[in-house]
């Protein structure tokens, strides 16, 4: 039966994990996976998180099925800390499913979409996520790529956008990175945002949003604001919300899947086809990351520090961040315009090789690094190498 499987090609970023950890210098440092690490390269669990799992412990008094559409207090909860006053949440004209991590809502909306129109394209711009084309091509809609990032000016290649807007057909999905764009950092202006909704309006299509890192900007509500944008603008759109990076819950698989529609009627038409969709993908979502999410949200306290606590960490990668633009590395300038955990190093393929063998530094073979793996205690040694390996 399985005679005729060959494994599918290496995950570059899994490729560099493992070289990673088989790596016994001490003075390694990990670039590449996308997780949020402390100033002691750390990943930890947030101080209101852990506040959250124990009045849990405490409080909870059996581990039930919590139904396909999972907690509805976290979705509302979680819905309007993103987005507070939104018209449409509050008459309720989006559907609101948990599901297991930003993956899941991102697997689940499309599911919905392929459902509703078969023949509907995925407008997609490159370089992305490494799984948001096999999702879909999974899924069994077509994905058309065009240029998202422009790599001699570092800039989002918004002239390329407006065409793929342009060229596509009524009704196909246009994916978008709602803030901190994976891999580059590469942002649109408020400007360009509001022209895009206009354009996605006029050709009408349906936007894919993809949320999944909210306050590692800017802040919860600014990072949130360019999809709140599409929410208003557009009558339907597809949002995919991870709380893996915003709340630290990586392993917990928190996240949810928020569908715009143009009525009440329709909204709760989305909700319960996606259960019905969520219930043979997952049947449940997973329990605990939620409720740590709900404990946190309904709680004034809670919540302000857990606001505190992102706070910080955005304040630690902006900071990061200057030290790289400021390097004097060619290039590097043009990192203090793009945003987020990512950033783009031109360097070359042997210069990535000598980086990961003679310095113990490691990043995805695109040049993308996550600088949340840098630190005071590792910088000046990773630019010392950036330097030796690509002199100016
Ligand atoms: N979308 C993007 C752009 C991501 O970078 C990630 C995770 O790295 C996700 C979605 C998925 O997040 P989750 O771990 O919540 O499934």
């Amino acid at each position: 039966m399985f005679e005729n499987l060959s494994p599918p090609p290496a995950d570059s970023l899994m490729e560099v994990g493992r070289m990673f950890r088989a790596d016994d210098r001490e003075a390694k440092i990990d670039l590449g996976v996308g997780t949020y690490r402390n100033g002691e390269g750390r990943i930890e669990v947030m101080t209101a998180v852990k506040e959250a799992e124990r009045r849990l412990l405490e409080s909870q008094t059996g581990k039930g099925y919590i139904g396909p559409g999972g907690d509805a207090l976290f979705c509302d909860l979680l819905a309007n800390t993103l987005f507070p006053d939104l018209g449409v949440l509050a008459e309720r004209q989006m559907a609101l499913v948990q599901t297991p991590g930003g993956t899941g809502a991102y697997r689940l909306g499309l599911e919905l979409a392929a459902l509703r129109f078969p023949s509907a394209r995925l407008i997609v711009g490159t370089p992305t996520w490494p799984n948001h084309i096999p999702t879909a091509e999974r899924v069994g809609l077509r994905c058309v790529t065009y240029r998202h990032y422009d790599s001699a000016s570092g800039a989002v290649d918004f002239g390329a956008m407006l065409a793929a807007v342009a060229h596509a057909r009524p009704g196909d999905l246009f994916l978008l990175h709602g803030c901190c764009h994976n891999p580059t950092g590469a942002i649109l202006s408020p400007p360009q945002w509001g022209a895009l909704a206009a354009a996605l309006l006029e050709a009408r299509l349906v936007p894919v949003v993809d949320l999944a890192y909210a306050g590692m900007a800017s802040g919860l509500t600014a990072d949130s604001q360019a999809t709140r944008q599409l929410i208003e603008v557009l009558p339907e759109a597809i949002i995919a919300i991870s709380c893996s990076k915003s709340f630290g819950l990586y392993s917990e698989r928190t996240g949810m899947l928020a569908v715009r529609a143009t009525s009440t009627a329709l909204a709760d038409a989305c909700r319960q086809t996606a259960e019905s969709l969520a219930r043979s993908l997952w049947s449940n979502p997973p329990d605990h990351g939620a409720a740590i999410v709900r404990t946190i949200l309904s709680d004034a306290d809670l919540s302000s520090a857990w606001r505190a606590e992102l706070h910080a960490m955005r304040k630690r990668l902006a900071g990061v961040r200057a030290l790289l633009a400021g390097s004097g590395y060619p290039g590097a300038d043009r990192l203090s315009a793009q945003e987020g955990l990512f950033a783009m190093l031109t360097l070359s393929p042997a210069a990535i090789g000598a980086m990961r063998e003679h310095h113990a530094i490691y990043m995805d073979p695109s040049g993308r690094i996550n600088i949340a793996g840098l630190n005071d205690h590792n910088i000046g040694r990773f630019l010392a190498a950036v330097r030796t390996v690509s002199p100016a």
